[in-house]
């Protein structure tokens, strides 16, 4: 999610989303929720996604969505029926289209669990290099209250709840988390169907431990699993492999880029991201990150053996 359109209330990511014909099919109410099994659905956040798990116990959900649209989100949930009291809420990683109502529901009580590396970013002021200002650490009302390292995995609300660390994928803290008996698998920003996948290599992130990533969700999902994106629509299990295979054909290329000392100008002007799938908005963007991510781990490049 790009961090421009949440500061603009989300408004063209929800124009740009809500028009995929794909996700027209996704049986989609007015208020933004599809549901995909009887206790579970996807709320729409501002642009972003948001789980819902309900039970009589009260909700979990997967992120909370873009800041100021928590009292657009209780309605949906309240749509959904049952008790809609939030007990617990998953961060699948920092940016504010993910975390933007957490302090709304933690003020009604609700836990919030993600990636130590999560609540990191969320504790500092930082750097935001593509619009070269520093963004405030957010209050800290708004920070993860149960924190983990590696993996996780809890009973609520009927289901079992699976999650893990998915490493440098997206940003430093990105997880998964996995209802397993729904056989739902939310994965954040690591798949972007609709919006350029984006690296925060400010963060660590970048292109290889995004394959990495993905490969890691293939392990644990199977040929029926559904696919939460960040935003976007619900992919199948095939359209996820294909966005895997397509980001580890952007890797190779890339590698092989840096390895003759290109920057990201360079291969924009070289095509390195023509004649694929899917065509990117902003190029330049993408490949300056996947640059810098790059150069970052250069260790990490096989040799070039000649
Ligand atoms: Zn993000």
């Amino acid at each position: 999610m790009d961090r421009r359109q949440v500061i603009k209330g989300g408004t063209a990511a929800v124009l740009t989303v809500w028009a995929s014909p794909l996700l027209q099919a996704a049986q989609r109410t007015d208020t933004g929720v599809r549901k995909l099994t009887n206790t579970i659905a996807v709320v729409d956040g501002g642009g972003s996604n948001i789980i819902a798990l309900s039970s009589a116990d009260g909700t979990v959900l997967v992120d909370t969505g873009a800041p100021d649209t928590a009292g657009r989100v209780m309605a949906a949930l309240k749509e959904l029926g049952g008790n809609t009291t939030v007990h617990t809420v998953f961060n699948t990683h920092y940016h504010l289209a993910q975390t933007g109502n957490n302090g709304a529901f933690a003020a009604a009580g609700a836990k919030i669990v993600a990636h130590d590396r999560t609540r990191q970013w969320m504790s500092v002021d930082h750097w935001v290099p593509d619009q070269d200002r520093y963004e405030k650490a957010r209050p800290k009302s708004a920070w993860p209250t149960e924190v983990f390292f590696n993996t996780g995995t809890q009973r609520i609300g009927g289901e079992q709840v699976d999650y893990g660390y998915l490493l440098v994928a997206h940003t430093a803290g990105d997880i998964y988390v996995y209802f397993r008996d729904a056989n739902v698998l939310a994965v954040g920003d690591v798949a972007s169907p609709v919006n350029d996948p984006e690296l925060d290599w400010i963060t660590g992130a970048w292109i290889g431990g995004r394959v990495s990533a993905m490969d890691r969700l293939l392990k644990i999902g199977n040929e029926q699993t559904r696919v939460v994106p960040g935003s976007g629509p619900v992919m199948t299990w095939a359209e996820f492999k294909a966005e895997r295979e397509l980001m580890e054909v952007v890797r190779q290329r890339l590698f092989k880029q840096i390895r003759q000392g290109d920057g990201p100008q360079d291969m924009v002007d070289g095509g390195v991201l023509k004649g694929l799938a899917r065509t990117w908005k902003d190029p330049h963007k993408f490949l300056y990150a996947a640059a810098r991510g790059l150069w970052g781990n250069h260790n990490k490049l096989d040799p070039d053996v000649v």
